[in-house]
């Protein structure tokens, strides 16, 4: 089997080398924070100051980002292409260059817009999304709603031009950071509950909307939980019909999948281990040169590779406009599952140093192992549980009995 580029594809990466040495200097690259560390594998580092805003521009403009996304709504609108959308990431990890911003907003609301949203609504808030300057929570979890989702109760009731909305959303990553929220409101009580359910967007600053943190594994505090009381929501803010919002989310849902599926961290994660490991002594010698480690590291390439070659069948599936269906559950599975063994992996090759924390002195590669290993434990939970993702995989695809229901 033969997986390297042809030379049409070698072209356009000389391109794109060539695009980056001309518009991300290595000054801008020693002012990026925190470019290796944790923030770098989790996303949350990424710039999206005026100079990172030109970049993107520029790269939105020559079709590197967001190619999925037509121009009309500041997307770069290219036909899709796997092979190049993978040059294009490799290419600006190696510059360290700022590529999409891969959080809630960008990946998962604005594609949903693009296909559900009003034409106000696109215009609105697509290109500031992309851009990072709007900054979105996803408001669908409840304390009693989480797999199974369309139990939710937060409940809408229109009175003239608004909807007031009360009820109480959790587990609403950076919900405290967010200026608006893209939520899943009961408006038809009486409905079968998928049917009953509206997709609301929401200003964080209606009066009425009170967030409140949830500190976590990792000591941070980017969970939430929100509170609406008689919260006031402008008529037209709901996406696609009223009582249809379970259909417009679940293209939010498979865009999520995509999100936290994406092997990009893992495959970051990787690289700073085997770096480390070079560098980790034991027993006088470096680690990478232990035949048992090795054997370790091999494997989780293996299956880091098998993540990235399903991701371009994602890929090419969403380009197709076909819903990748199981595949989408199977890759964020296997992506996240690959993700802790990395990270456990780290934790196991510097041993107790493993367990300082981001700051602490002399953390490891200033703590992105410890803190990584714990993310990815939330990182299986978000978007769908394992159990349950592993039920769909063996009743669905496998045709396997179904798991005794209570
Ligand atoms: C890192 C992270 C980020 C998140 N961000 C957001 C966010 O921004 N917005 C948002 O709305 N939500 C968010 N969530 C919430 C997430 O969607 C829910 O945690 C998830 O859907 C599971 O729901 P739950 O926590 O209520 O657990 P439960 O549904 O109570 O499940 C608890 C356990 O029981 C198992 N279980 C439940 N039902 C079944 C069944 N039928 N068969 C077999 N096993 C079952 C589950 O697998 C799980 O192990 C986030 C979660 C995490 C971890």
């Amino acid at each position: 089997m033969n997986l390297s580029f042809s030379a049409e594809y070698e072209k356009f990466r000389e391109e794109v080398r060539q695009f980056l040495a001309e518009n991300w200097t290595e000054a801008d690259r020693a002012a990026t924070p925190d470019a290796e560390g944790v923030g770098a594998m989790t996303g949350a580092a990424l710039r999206t100051d005026d100079r990172a805003t030109e970049f993107r521009r520029k790269a939105i403009a020559r079709g590197y980002m967001y190619r999925h996304i037509p121009k009309l709504y500041g997307g770069g609108e290219q036909p899709p292409d796997p092979l190049k959308a993978t040059i294009l990431a490799d290419e600006f990890r190696r510059a360290r260059a700022p590529f999409e911003i891969m959080g809630q907003g960008p990946s998962m609301l604005a594609p949903t817009l693009v296909v559900h949203g009003t034409e106000a609504q696109k215009q609105q808030f697509v290109e500031g999304t992309l851009l990072g300057r709007i900054r979105w929570c996803q408001g669908y979890s409840e304390p009693n709603a989480g797999s199974d989702l369309a139990s939710l109760r937060t409940r809408g009731v229109l009175e003239g031009d608004h909807w007031v909305v009360n009820g109480q959303k959790i587990w609403t990553s950076n919900a405290q950071d967010a200026d608006w929220m893209f939520a899943l409101i009961r408006t038809e009580p009486d409905a079968p509950k998928h049917d009953g359910i509206t997709y609301m967007l929401i200003d964080m600053k209606t009066p009425g909307l009170t967030v409140r943190p949830l500190r976590q594994l990792t000591g941070d505090a980017d969970f939430n939980e929100v509170f609406f009381d008689n919260v006031r929501v402008p008529k037209d803010s709901i996406v696609g019909e009223r009582g249809r919002g379970w259909y417009v989310s679940r293209s939010t849902l498979k865009n999520e999948r995509a999100l936290i599926g994406n092997a990009t961290f893992a495959r970051r994660t990787f690289d700073g281990l085997q770096m480390m490991a070079q560098f980790t002594e034991v027993r006088g010698a470096p680690v990478i040169k232990d035949p048992v480690f090795r054997d370790k590291l091999v494997e989780l390439e293996g299956h880091l590779l098998a993540a990235e070659y399903n991701g371009h069948r994602l890929l090419t599936a969403g380009g197709r406009g076909e819903d990748p269906g199981l595949p989408g559950i199977v890759t964020k599975l296997h992506t996240t599952t690959i993700g802790y063994h990395i990270g456990k992996l780290a934790m196991d090759m510097m041993s107790d140093r493993g367990c300082l924390a981001p700051g602490e002195q002399n953390a490891p590669a200033a703590g992105m192992f410890g803190t990584g290993y714990m993310w990815y434990f939330g990182m299986a939970l978000g978007g769908g549980a394992p159990n349950i993702q592993r039920n769909v995989i063996a009743e669905r695809g496998l045709g396997l009995p179904r798991d005794p229901r209570r």
